[in-house]
């Protein structure tokens, strides 16, 4: 049995069983799993933790979850030390988390297994959801594997690599003529009126935890620590609060030492609705209309921005908005220093890294967690015009160093 107790109001603090429902009763307010911490900290200690499987179900008793995980691998990624990026950037101590290496490449991976695994235990017959392109990916992964329905709405407009990795996996794929807020608006409607499970509608508080275990994942591959800055790239925010009360619980737990980690939150400058209100000390979000290559981030409205600007107050942490060109750029950084090719958002947690650096917002000694959290092999479009194209040659010696000399020729003029 799981240590999950019942579904709270974060408005009004309401308690409710643990269903398939996602906002309040009385006041409408967003439904968060709560569990008994008393009985988890008698239970659960870093070695029960450590001999667990490599992946986020190690983390199980922190999980809602009572049935059979649904499990293609999802998590226990590597943390990798950067240390050439971080020389870029003049900092000491700067770790890579890295979610591109996930089953469908990207840390939606963790949501979806846990959302599947709720789905399952709910005896629904069919796993669905509005996505940006990496959810989409990641539900009909996990349908296949747990030979459910899957039932994926997507913005007509998403990336080829993004359409082709949901597609693979032989779901019923619906582009919407509309963008992504659009999208998640029908799905709220559809789930209102069919019996689908939506993981990020109406299994949306089971979902949520699943990212928990970035958090957790990052502080025990720091050696049960928890680390001085956080840079998240921010969609609808569940990410972002989420590894934040993954921090927060494994202290209370007494796992770690309590000490607050800076949360900062990355945006894109063409969808950047959380970073805006915080630029004016607002807690009042307004709404954008999204118009960046950052898709898998392109949501106008997000659903926990309120919470998300808490966490960065709460915790001293800033807002940064990038441009489309600062993303690019950052994709090429972070490849060209320590091979690592991520998405549009990885390009957006590096430009918004390198911003608060640039501007002495992060201090050389500071242990800093960046968190690349989809894989660039499915955002080609993004990046393929900034790049050198192969050099053409015929199979020859002479072709060859006719090739390399011309090369050379070009670079060094260039370079004058
Ligand atoms: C969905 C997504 C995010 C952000 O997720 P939210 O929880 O909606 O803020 C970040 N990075 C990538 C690559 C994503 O696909
Ligand atoms: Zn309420």
């Amino acid at each position: 049995m799981s240590f999950a107790n019942t579904l709270r109001c974060r408005e009004c603090g309401r308690h409710y069983p643990l269903e398939p429902m996602y906002v309040c009763e009385f006041c409408f307010g967003p439904l968060e799993v709560m569990y008994d911490y008393e009985g988890l900290r008698k239970h659960l200690s870093r070695r029960r933790i450590e001999t667990g499987p490599l992946t986020i179900w190690r983390y199980r008793d922190l999980l809602p979850v009572d049935g059979e995980p649904v499990d293609i691998g999802a998590g226990f990624t590597p943390l990798l030390p950067a240390p050439r990026l971080g020389k870029a950037l003049g900092l000491k101590r700067l770790y890579i988390k890295n979610d591109c290496v996930n089953p469908t490449w990207s840390f939606k991976d963790r949501v979806v297994s846990v959302a599947a695994t709720k789905a399952r235990e709910f005896s629904f017959r069919t796993l669905a959801c509005a996505s940006t392109g990496n959810l989409a990916n990641s539900v009909a992964a996990h349908a296949a594997r747990a030979g459910l329905e899957a039932l994926v709405f997507i913005p007509a407009d998403l990336e080829q690599g993004k359409i082709v990795g949901s597609a693979i996996y032989g779901p019923t794929l619906v582009a919407v003529q509309g963008s992504y807020d659009d999208v998640n608006r029908l799905c709220s409607e559809l789930a209102e009126r069919y019996p689908w499970a939506f993981v990020n509608i109406n299994i949306r508080p089971y979902y949520a935890e699943g990212s928990k275990t970035l958090g957790y994942e990052v502080c025990e591959q720091l050696g049960w620590r928890i680390p001085d800055h956080c840079i998240v790239p921010v969609a609808s925010g569940s990410l972002f609060t989420k590894i934040y009360k993954g921090m927060k619980e494994l202290a209370w737990l007494g796992l770690v030492e309590w000490r607050r980690p800076r949360m900062s939150a990355a945006q894109a400058l063409g969808c950047s609705p959380v970073v805006e209100a915080w630029e004016r000390r607002s807690y009042d979000i307004r709404p954008q209309r999204p118009n960046t290559i950052a898709k898998s981030l392109a949501i106008g409205n997000p659903a926990d921005g309120y919470y998300a600007l808490r966490v960065i107050n709460e915790t001293g942490g800033y807002g940064v908005a990038v441009t489309d060109e600062e993303i690019i750029e950052g994709i090429k950084l972070l490849a060209e220093t320590e091979g690592i090719f991520s998405e549009t958002a990885g390009g957006v947690v590096v430009a918004s890294l390198k911003r608060l650096a640039t501007q002495g917002l992060i201090s050389r000694e500071e242990t800093v967690v960046a968190f690349i959290t989809g894989a660039g092999l499915k955002t080609q479009e993004a990046v393929v015009e900034a790049l050198a194209a192969p050099v053409l040659i015929e199979p020859t010696i002479a072709s060859f160093e006719e090739a390399m000399a011309q090369r050379q020729k070009a670079l060094s003029t260039s370079r004058r």
